[in-house]
């Protein structure tokens, strides 16, 4: 336990949470942070980029504008220093391809200190001397404080399971199953209908797929509402309105506010409606048909294909498929503590950690050393938490608290609205 290197803070994980504060906290500090990621080196939901998706969030939400916009980490200095400036700005995007902002998060990982990837941590312990984390037997770190950013990942629901995973499979494996999708006039179910059950449904369009099934359960395809007032929602001043409220007040409103960031983006629905009319108009018939208001609740083996069993409006429906792609959404990957780190946590009602407003986790014997939760207060912080679009913001008032200074001065004074 003596040849380990020690640092003032360790992150799990090096997305663009963790990168974020990194980026800052390298500038503004002189203390060394570390970031441990499982991943072979710097790659964001790659599985699920294809050529032609977009990002949900503006290119000046990027790691470090909003809280210091003369950082040589902004998207601004990457699209400069790779001359891609005039051929972005030409191309008149209404938002940025997302290959595009992978490539920006890589070039900006390359750039900051001590990130070390492969390395899966799967034991956090708290000592006296502060956090230990370790990769297997071996003990990577010690810090004084941790800042948890481990994102989140794919699942298959239970009414899904069990099916044969070339038929059956999550929307991150449609790329590597493609090739063997050899039938383009087989049945094909998309099930999910937010950004990546879309996206999906492009992706089998644009490979000559001719029978597309999508599925929803909400009564349309709702996209995002994009509204200046619902963008005020994505504002500083609103995440501390919302630390304000009781609890749960704050569930309710933020279970309310759900549309302003948890939908389609108008553009890719748009884009595909015309896409399947296009469709239409070369075939004669739709290559997608659009199913909301279905509930799949199973699904069985038939001969060489599928079946679909769904609710519908006052009606039960069965639909053949030979392929079913999964888009049922993300769930928060497990934090790995220890046991004895885990018994010392404070849970809330829903046995989910509590995080307070400066994104520190409640738990007992903290004896000056905090933990850190970024992405994971979706009901504390509102739907800020999970997204791109206050990284730099939240990642400041981490910095912030974990050292007792201000760091950052985080300023959102001139709103019009008094929520
Ligand atoms: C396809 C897709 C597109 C999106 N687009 C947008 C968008 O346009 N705008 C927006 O605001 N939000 C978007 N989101 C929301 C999403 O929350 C953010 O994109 C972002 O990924 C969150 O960053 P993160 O760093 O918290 O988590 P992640 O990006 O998930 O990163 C977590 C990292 O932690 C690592 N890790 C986890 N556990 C361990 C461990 N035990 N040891 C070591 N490493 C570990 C993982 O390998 C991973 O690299 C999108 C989400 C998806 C899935």
């Amino acid at each position: 336990m003596t040849d380990h290197p020690s640092y003032f803070a360790v992150g799990i994980g090096a997305g663009p949470s963790n990168l974020s504060l990194a980026a800052l906290f390298e500038t503004a500090t002189t203390k060394r942070i570390a970031l441990f990621d499982r991943q072979p080196g710097p790659a964001w939901h790659s599985d699920l980029l294809y050529s032609g998706v977009r990002m949900q969030t503006g290119w000046l939400k990027d790691l470090v504008s909003l809280v210091d916009p003369r950082h040589k980490l902004t998207f601004h200095n990457y699209l400069v220093t790779t001359g891609r400036l005039y051929a972005l700005l030409n191309a008149q995007f209404d938002a940025i391809p997302r290959i595009e902002y992978q490539r920006y998060l890589t070039w900006a990982a390359e750039q900051i200190n001590d990130i070390y990837y492969s390395v899966n941590i799967d034991k956090i312990s708290l000592t006296d001397d502060g956090f230990v984390v370790y990769s297997g037997d071996r003990v990577m770190a010690q810090a004084e404080h941790l800042v948890l950013g481990v994102g989140t990942q794919p699942f298959l629901p239970e009414e899904f399971s069990g099916m044969p995973a070339d038929k059956v499979f999550i929307a991150d494996d449609l790329r590597k199953r493609l090739p063997a999708m050899t039938d383009r006039d087989a049945p094909v179910a998309v099930v999910g209908a937010g950004q990546t059950g879309v996206e999906c449904v492009f992706r089998l369009l644009g490979a000559g797929f001719t029978n597309i099934q999508w599925f929803g359960r909400k009564q349309w395809f709702q996209s995002i509402d994009d509204s200046p007032i619902a963008n005020d929602m994505y504002r500083p001043s609103h995440v501390d309105f919302l630390q304000g409220l009781t609890r749960s007040t704050r569930k309710q409103l933020i279970a309310d506010h759900k549309l302003t960031g948890d939908a389609l983006t108008p553009g890719a629905l748009r884009a595909l409606y015309q896409a399947n009319y296009d469709g239409m108009l070369e075939l004669g018939r739709y290559p997608v048909t659009l199913l909301p208001y279905r509930d799949v609740t199973g699904i069985a083996e038939d001969g060489d294909g599928l079946v679909l069993r769904c609710t519908a409006p006052d009606r039960r429906e069965e639909h053949p498929a030979r392929y079913v792609v999964v888009a049922a959404g993300r769930r928060s990957v497990p934090m790995p503590f220890d046991d004895d780190l885990r018994e010392r946590l404070d849970l809330d009602d829903d046995n989910e950690m509590i995080v307070e407003s400066d994104y520190a986790v409640s738990f007992k014997g903290m004896n000056g050393h905090r933990i850190y939760a970024l992405n994971h207060s979706r009901y504390s912080h509102g739907l800020t938490n999970a997204g791109l679009t206050q990284l730099p913001v939240r990642a400041a008032r981490v910095i912030n608290s974990m050292t007792g200074e201000e760091v950052f001065r985080i300023a959102d004074e001139l709103t019009s609205v008094r929520w």
